[in-house]
C-alpha cells in the first residue's frame, strides 16, 4: 500500500475525533439532535485546524445510512459515510474555490443544485477558501441561499470570513474555529507516533507541536519529515536540524547578555549559530517570538494560559522576563520585530541580525538618557497659551515626594507619568538623569519669565523649549463659592486646561479642532469625554489612532495620570471660543535659549551646541 501522509491517515471521522473544536461539534451535533440543519455554513480559523475535516463530517452525518434520518455520529461504515470519506460521493460535491471561483462555475453550480440527490438526502457543496469566491459569483450563489432547495446544503470553509459579503454570511450558521492548543496537539502527536510504532522524546514532540503554531495540520506535517528523515528515534536534535531551529538555550543566552549589555558575548553567539548553518532569518523569528512569550509571562505570568509552550520553555521565558521590566521587553520585542522585517529583503542578513542584536543592548544602557529625552522634549510641547493651566490638586494624584503642586511643572512627558503610575523602580533608579531633567524643568517655572519661548535643534540635542507662563487672566473659581461647590470648581477648571492642552497638541489637525473647540467637555475618572456636535463618521475619521495618542498623552502629560480621550456624538452646536491672544515676548531668543539650564547641561554632557534658534513668536 502507498505511503499516506499522517494528516490525512489520521483525519477524524468522528465528531468525538475532532480535537480542540468542542464548541462547534457540539453545536453541529444538538442541532442534527434537534432535526434544524442548516442550509448554509460557514466554518472559518486558521489553515489546518479542521475546517473541512468537520464539513466531511457533517456531510457524512446527515447523509448517514444506519438511520432513517441524520445521525448526531456517522456510523463510518456504509456506502455513504465510506464514499465521503474516500472523496467520491455523488452526492457530496468539493469545489476548490480558490481556482473556481468565477461566475461560470457558481452558475453552473447553481444550476446542478436544482436536482434532487442522486441517491443521498442531502446534496452537499462544500466550498473550500470560500473568501476566494468573485463579488459576481456570490451574487449568484445569493438567490440560491435566499430559496435554498430543501435538499442542499452549502459549507463554506474560510480563512477570511470578513471576505465573505454580509448578504451570504447572514443567511449562514458561522462556527469560527479555534487555534488548537499546545496540549491538545501534543497529545495527538503522543498518540500518534505510539499507534506507529516509532518511538519519541517527550521534548522532541513538544518542539514539533510549538513548530505547529496551533495548527494540528502543520503539527502532523513535520512531524511526517521527521519521520522520514530519522533512521529510528525521534529526538530533540534530530526535530531541531530538520526545522532549522536554534537550540532553545541560544534564545536565553542572547537575551541574557543584552541584560548584561555584553556585545562581544552576542556577536560570538551569532559566528557561532551561523557556523552550524542556522539562517539569521529564522533565528530573528525565534527570537521574536520568544520576547513575545517572554513579555506575556511578564505581564500574564509564566503559568498563564496565554502561552501555548512546553514546560521547559516556559520556565526559560520565565527566567528571562524577571531579567527586564515589562517596557525594556516590549523595546526589544519591537526592535527585533522590525530587524525580522528588514532581514526579508536584505542582502547582509547576518550584519543586520547582529545589528538589531547589538540595538537591543544599547537600548537597555541607553533607556536612563531616553528617559531625560523624553522629559526635555515634552516640555517643547507647543505654542504660547494664555488661558490658565492649572494644576490637578487632589491628594490621591499627588505622586512621590513633590514640591508643592502649584510650583510643578504641568509639562511631565508621558514616559514619565507613565513610570510614576507604574511605580517602575526604573524612575527612582536611574536617578540622576530623570531627576536633573525633573528639577531643572521645574526650576524654570517659579521665576515666570526667565524662560523663553524657543526650540533649540542641533545634531544631538532635541528639541527643547520652554513655555512662558503668564498670570492667570480669569480667576479659576470666584472666591466666596462655598466649601462643598469648590471641588466641582475645580474639576471644571481641570476639563478647561485639559481641554486647552490637547487642542494645543493637535493644533495641526484643523477639522478636528474645529469640532472639539465647541464640543462639551467632562471628565469622568480617567476618561476625557469631548460631547461633539459630529456624527459618528465624522468622529471616525478625524479622530484618526493617531489624534487619540497625541490627545492621551497631552491629558496624560498634564494631569500626571493616564487620561483616555473619548468624542462622543450628539453635542449640540455652540458659539466658538474666543479666539486665542498671540502672545507678546521680548528678549533676544538665542540669549534666552543659552541661559537655560537644559541646554547648559547638555553643552556640558554630550558637548552639544546650539546651531539653530527658532524664534516661534516670530511666527503667527
Ligand atoms: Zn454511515
Amino acid at each position: 500500500m502507498s505511503y499516506q501522509v499522517l494528516a490525512r491517515k489520521y483525519r477524524p471521522q468522528k465528531f468525538s475525533d475532532v480535537i480542540g473544536q468542542e464548541h462547534v461539534t457540539r453545536t453541529l451535533q444538538n442541532a442534527i439532535a434537534q432535526e434544524r440543519i442548516a442550509h448554509g455554513y460557514i466554518f472559518s480559523g486558521h489553515r489546518g485546524i479542521g475546517k473541512t475535516t468537520v464539513a466531511r463530517i457533517l456531510a457524512m452525518a446527515v447523509n448517514c445510512r444506519s438511520a432513517e434520518g441524520p445521525v448526531a455520529e456517522p456510523c463510518g461504515v456504509c456506502d455513504s459515510c465510506t464514499e465521503i470519506r474516500a472523496g467520491n460521493a455523488v452526492d457530496v460535491i468539493e469545489i476548490d474555490a480558490a481556482t473556481n471561483r468565477g461566475i461560470d462555475e457558481i452558475r453552473e453550480l447553481r444550476e446542478a443544485a436544482r436536482y434532487r440527490p442522486a441517491r443521498d438526502r442531502f446534496k452537499i457543496y462544500i466550498l473550500d477558501e470560500a473568501h476566494q469566491i468573485t463579488d459576481a459569483a456570490f451574487n449568484a450563489l445569493l438567490k440560491t441561499l435566499e430559496e435554498p432547495p430543501g435538499h442542499v446544503i452549502f459549507m463554506m470553509a474560510t480563512t477570511q470570513p470578513e471576505d465573505i459579503p454580509q448578504t451570504i454570511r447572514s443567511r449562514c450558521q458561522h462556527f469560527s474555529f479555534r487555534a488548537v492548543k499546545f496540549e491538545d496537539i501534543m497529545g495527538r502527536l503522543r498518540d500518534i507516533v505510539t499507534k506507529e510504532k516509532i518511538p519519541a522524546d517527550e521534548d522532541a514532540l513538544a518542539l514539533l507541536a510549538e513548530a505547529g503554531d496551533g495548527s494540528m495540520r502543520d503539527a502532523l506535517s513535520i512531524l511526517d519529515q521527521a519521520i522520514a528523515s530519522t533512521a529510528d528515534h525521534l529526538t530533540l536534535d534530530s526535530v531541531r536540524s530538520l526545522i532549522g531551529s536554534a537550540p532553545a538555550g541560544a534564545l536565553e543566552t542572547v537575551m541574557q547578555a543584552v541584560a548584561e549589555s555584553s556585545s562581544e558575548k552576542i556577536l560570538v553567539l551569532v559566528d557561532e549559530l551561523i557556523g552550524e548553518g542556522h539562517s539569521p532569518t529564522h533565528f530573528a523569528r525565534q527570537l521574536v517570538r520568544f520576547l513575545r512569550n517572554a513579555t506575556v509571562a511578564k505581564i500574564a505570568g509564566k503559568d498563564s494560559a496565554l502561552l501555548q509552550i512546553s514546560s521547559d520553555e516556559r520556565a526559560r521565558v520565565g527566567r528571562i522576563a524577571d531579567l527586564f521590566s515589562e517596557e525594556d521587553l516590549t523595546r526589544h520585542l519591537q526592535i527585533m520585530l522590525r530587524t525580522h522585517g528588514e532581514l526579508g529583503y536584505r542582502q547582509e542578513q547576518r550584519f543586520h541580525l547582529e545589528l538589531g542584536l547589538l540595538k537591543m543592548t544599547h537600548a537597555q544602557r541607553l533607556l536612563p538618557i531616553e528617559q531625560l529625552l523624553s522629559d526635555a522634549a515634552a516640555s517643547a510641547s507647543g505654542p504660547p497659551r494664555t488661558t490658565p493651566r492649572p494644576v490637578l490638586t487632589s491628594p490621591t494624584e499627588v505622586r512621590r515626594s513633590e514640591p508643592p503642586a502649584s510650583a510643578r511643572s504641568n509639562s511631565v512627558s508621558p514616559f514619565a507619568a507613565d513610570s510614576a503610575r507604574k511605580g517602575s523602580p526604573k524612575a527612582e533608579a536611574s536617578g540622576d538623569a530623570a531627576a536633573f531633567a525633573d528639577k531643572s524643568v521645574r526650576a524654570t517655572h517659579p521665576s515666570g519669565a526667565t524662560s523663553a519661548n524657543v526650540v533649540i535643534m542641533g545634531s544631538a540635542a532635541p528639541a527643547v523649549a520652554e513655555l512662558s507662563p503668564e498670570p492667570d487672566p480669569q480667576p479659576a473659581a470666584p472666591t466666596e463659592v462655598k466649601s462643598e461647590l469648590r471641588t466641582e470648581a475645580r474639576v471644571e477648571a481641570n476639563t478647561e486646561s485639559l481641554r486647552d492642552a490637547i487642542l494645543d497638541a493637535l493644533r495641526n489637525q484643523q477639522m478636528l479642532v474645529s469640532i472639539l473647540e465647541n464640543a462639551e467637555w467632562r471628565l469622568e475618572g480617567s476618561s476625557l469625554i469631548a460631547k461633539v456636535a459630529a456624527s459618528s463618521t465624522m468622529i471616525e475619521m478625524s479622530f484618526t489612532a493617531d489624534a487619540r495618542r497625541i490627545a492621551g498623552a497631552a491629558a496624560s502629560g498634564l494631569a500626571a495620570r493616564p487620561i483616555k480621550m473619548l468624542l462622543e456624538p450628539g453635542g449640540t452646536p455652540q458659539v466658538s471660543s474666543p479666539p486665542r491672544r498671540a502672545a507678546t515676548l521680548n528678549g533676544s531668543a538665542r540669549s534666552r535659549a543659552e541661559q537655560d539650564p537644559i541646554v547648559q547641561r547638555m553643552k556640558e554632557k554630550f558637548g552639544a551646541e546650539i546651531r539653530t534658534v527658532i524664534d516661534y513668536r516670530e511666527k503667527p
